[in-house]
């Protein structure tokens, strides 16, 4: 039975990623208010937000610093854009503040409003730039199969997601896809993590010889994929690949939508696993999630081919009306502020051990193929048969059982492409909550066994 919210959303609203046939059945759940790690539906019922938001809302919900200011530039000035000769101290400080404590040197911030925008962003600036240096032929990005990066027409063709593609006429030329670094599910019998990574780095020498190394341009990867599966690589992974790209001139993008601001443990996820990244994305936890905002690193080659490329072409036509609102910049400046002074990053390394004890003791469940956490991120793989990895029929939807028998248990967890479970808590969780999270999980397991 809807409640009546329900069945006006039903009504009236488009959501985005749902099955919509099956959403007019099942209806939305309506969430009200948030304290801390909880949210409450419109019933009252508390759910532990296991997702934060969408891997976003690292701070938890209700904090009084930010919502203050956001206030605070709102009375002030609520709006005013950058473009063309326009500024305002709020984004000024915010990229002062982004440039010291980016993990590799960083020469400028160009601020989008989503993690899509500032994929798209890298494509684009990728592009201008190669046609700035004089060598139009070198457009092609590589991403990976089960890499996400957004939805825009670019970021969805870094997307590597068949639902991202299928009917919507994606991916775009001079995108391409190379392996998804799964060991669990792609690794062959036998092979260990490091000849894994040796294996995937070879496949992605040949990819770029095959297309010619004077074609490729960027290389795209998040440090642990999010929506793709929430796949930790292999330890090795990053270096034997970072190798790759240095020997052909072909830049790494690193997309930090989910991992950076603390996510592994470390300020950015590249630190975590060895990547050493020319450009950075960015969104999500730089306001946790109280308004949007995304930006992108730009290191100093590139604003100086750009610079170039602007006395050449006259203005640098790309931007968006919201690059840097200035309400979201305010609050972003308090976010990193709350991170350096609550020690947030150092918080979630202490935590992580707990977070991927809990993750191992998940292993020997019945359902569970592999369970895997690495800082306050995880994702558990749901399989028929442990021993040969066999997975249920698609049509089962097993995850998505999971996910509402954990929603029926007060949790909110996430299930993804290939029948898997992210769990990805604000980075306040105590020891405690992460403890009552996993316990609930297991409950839901347990029930859709
Ligand atoms: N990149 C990564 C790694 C993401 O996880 C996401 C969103 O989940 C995006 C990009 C797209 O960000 P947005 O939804 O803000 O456009």
């Amino acid at each position: 039975m809807l409640t009546n919210l329900a069945t006006r959303d039903v009504e009236t609203l488009i959501h985005p990623y749902t099955q919509l046939a099956a959403f007019r059945e099942t209806g939305p759940l309506v969430l009200e208010r948030g304290q801390g790690v909880w949210v409450y539906d419109t019933e009252g019922k508390p759910y532990l937000e296991g997702m934060a938001g969408l891997w976003c809302t690292s701070l938890g919900y209700s904090n009084a610093e930010l919502v203050e200011a956001a206030r605070e530039q709102m009375m002030r000035l609520p709006f005013t854009h950058l473009f063309s000769g326009r500024s305002h101290d709020p984004a000024i400080e915010l990229a002062e503040r982004l440039k010291e404590i980016a993990p590799v040197p960083v020469s400028k911030i160009f601020f989008t409003s989503s993690g899509s925008e500032a994929n798209d962003t890298q494509v684009k600036l990728v592009w201008y730039m190669n046609n700035a240096l004089g060598r139009p032929q070198k457009k092609k990005i590589i991403a990976r199969l089960r890499g996400y990066h957004g939805v825009t027409v670019a970021s969805a063709s870094l997307t590597g997601l068949p639902a991202n593609h299928a009917d919507f006429d994606l991916p775009i030329q001079n995108i391409l896809h190379t392996s998804c670094p799964h060991h669990y599910r792609f690794g062959e019998a036998g092979e260990s993590e490091t000849d894994y990574s040796a294996r995937l780095a070879a496949e992605l020498e040949e990819m770029i010889l095959r297309e010619g190394p004077d074609t490729v341009a960027a290389f795209i990867a998040e440090p642990v994929m999010g929506a793709g599966g929430a796949i930790i690589p292999p330890e090795n992974y990053f270096p034997a690949i970072q190798a790759v790209l240095d020997k052909y001139d072909v830049l790494l993008i690193a997309d930090e939508v989910i991992c950076g601001f603390g996510r592994l443990g470390t300020r950015f996820g590249s630190q975590r696993l060895g990547m050493r990244p020319d450009t950075i994305s960015v969104a999500k936890a730089i306001t946790s999630a109280y308004l949007p905002l995304g930006a992108v690193m730009i290191p100093e080659g590139m604003y100086q081919a750009m610079l170039e490329g602007s006395r050449k072409i006259g203005t640098f036509g790309h931007g968006f009306t919201y690059s840097g609102h200035p309400a979201s910049c305010a609050v972003a400046i308090k976010t990193l502020e709350i991170y350096e002074r609550d020690r947030i990053v150092e918080g979630v390394a202490a935590k992580a051990p707990r977070f991927e004890a809990r993750f191992a003791g998940l292993r020997d469940h019945p359902l569970v193929g592999e369970a895997r956490g690495l800082g306050l991120i995880g994702g558990l793989e749901i399989v028929a048969d442990k021993a040969t990895k066999r997975q249920f029929d698609p049509k089962l939807g097993i995850a998505a059982k999971v996910v509402s028998f954990a929603q029926a248990e007060g949790l909110i967890v996430r299930s993804l492409y290939g029948d898997r479970i992210a769990v990805c808590p604000p980075l306040i969780i105590t020891e405690a909550e992460i403890d009552e999270l996993f316990d609930r999980l297991t409950r839901a397991l347990d029930r859709a066994e």
